[in-house]
């Protein structure tokens, strides 16, 4: 990827730049946790995108996306957005930092990437903070600390992309280290690293390709559900209830809002237990958990559909450590932690069963938790 950025550089612009790169990301655990006040446990990947900038001394950005093959140029005042979507993500994280009052000037780029689109890696996340970052280091000698760099990359799917995300996605991507996940505490915003060494494991994700549209957001159902029980209990949030708690009101609230909570309940107490797990390296408790998680998020969070279920079905089937959804539900991919030697049968199984259920294969994914936002060497 490396050196076609760089040709490509160098045939368009006639020069060299410097290289930068962030990377999409994984969750492990903590799933429909964050607007309830809760814990994420996400990790950066070796999935990138990876660019090439270089200052042009005039208030113009020009940039190439090597992927999509085509070629932008936009100036860097409001009025100045671009027509083609990819284009904006550069645009909004342009505006975001001056708007901050940051320094952007004109400056040449050609990029490209290999983390999927669309697949709940988070690609847009990559490229806002591969950029944020390049921006950071070219024009403000690094001054705008890494949180900012990923409230401006949230900020640019707010305001310039129309999507409405929380904060996680951009956080692993700036602050994500090889070896390591993130426990990000989504009320304080207060995170801290934990060891993420699974030797003799692999982790990969299986993605359905399925995408359920469904009427009415159930999403903002489940929500309404967690403020109900949460408001029944006199706290702001489901971070601070317990299952003991949720009990004492059982006969209070509805059978639904009852399951949706003690899915939200349980998940946070997975996550603390994986936090546990992890500083032993007891990756077998780490298995078991996701495996709950799934269970959780399909019968009383119900957000699963039946491929996902079925795709959990066959990873347990073939002994693999833990699977679950990752991500909102109703579609996507499984994440999965398996043994080394368990891996080719699992894949191998998993295609041929899904294919033949389905009609289409699951696509693999192989990730390993690596480096977020940085300069390449
Ligand atoms: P995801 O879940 O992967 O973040 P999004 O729809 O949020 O999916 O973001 C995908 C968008 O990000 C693409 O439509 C494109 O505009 C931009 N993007 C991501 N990766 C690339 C790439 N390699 N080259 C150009 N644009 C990209
Ligand atoms: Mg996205």
């Amino acid at each position: 990827m490396k050196t076609k950025i760089n040709q490509e550089f160098k045939t368009r612009f006639g020069s060299e730049g410097t290289l930068y790169a962030s990377a999409g990301r994984i969750n492990l655990i903590g799933e429909h946790t964050d607007y309830n006040g809760g814990f994420v446990f996400p990790g950066a990947i070796d999935k990138v995108i990876m660019a090439e900038l270089k200052p042009n001394g005039t208030d113009k950005v020009r940039v190439f996306s090597i992927d999509i093959s085509e070629y932008a140029e936009f100036g860097l005042n409001e009025a100045d957005a671009p027509s083609q979507s990819w284009a904006r993500y550069i645009f909004g994280v342009c505006r975001e930092i001056i708007k901050r009052g940051g320094k952007v000037h004109g400056f040449d780029a050609v990029f490209a990437g290999n983390v999927p689109l669309g697949a709940g890696l988070s690609s847009s996340a990559a490229l806002e903070s591969c950029f944020a970052f390049a921006l950071n280091d070219m024009f403000n000698d690094n001054s705008i600390d890494k949180f900012e760099l990923a409230k401006i990359g949230q900020s640019t799917e707010h305001n310039y992309c129309g999507v409405n995300c929380g904060i996680m996605d951009q956080f692993a991507s700036v602050f994500g280290k090889a070896g390591h996940l993130m426990r990000l505490d989504c009320r304080s915003l207060e995170h801290e690293y934990y060891p993420f060494n699974p030797e003799g494991y692999k982790l990969v994700l299986l993605d359905s390709k399925v995408k359920h549209e469904l009427k009415d957001s159930p999403y903002n159902k489940r929500r309404q559900s967690c403020e109900r029980v949460a408001a029944r209990l006199g706290i702001e949030t489901l971070r601070d209830a317990t299952m003991e708690d949720l009990d004492k009101i059982k006969s209070d609230i509805t059978a639904e809002d009852y399951m949706r909570a003690r899915y939200v309940i349980g998940e946070k107490d997975r996550v603390l237990a994986v936090c546990d797990a992890l500083v032993k390296g007891d990756y077998e408790t780490v298995g078991k958990k996701m495996y709950e998680t799934h269970e959780g998020l399909s019968k009383d969070y119900e957000v699963s559909c039946e491929e996902l279920d079925y795709l959990n079905d066959i990873a347990k089937e073939c002994g693999v450590t833990g699977s679950r959804i990752m991500g909102g539900g109703f579609g996507g991919c499984t994440i999965n932690l398996v043994k080394d030697d368990l891996y080719d049968n699992f894949v191998a199984t998993a295609k041929k069963k899904f294919n033949e259920k389905y009609g289409h294969e699951p696509v693999v994914i192989d990730v390993v938790i690596s480096d977020g936002a940085h300069k390449c060497e």
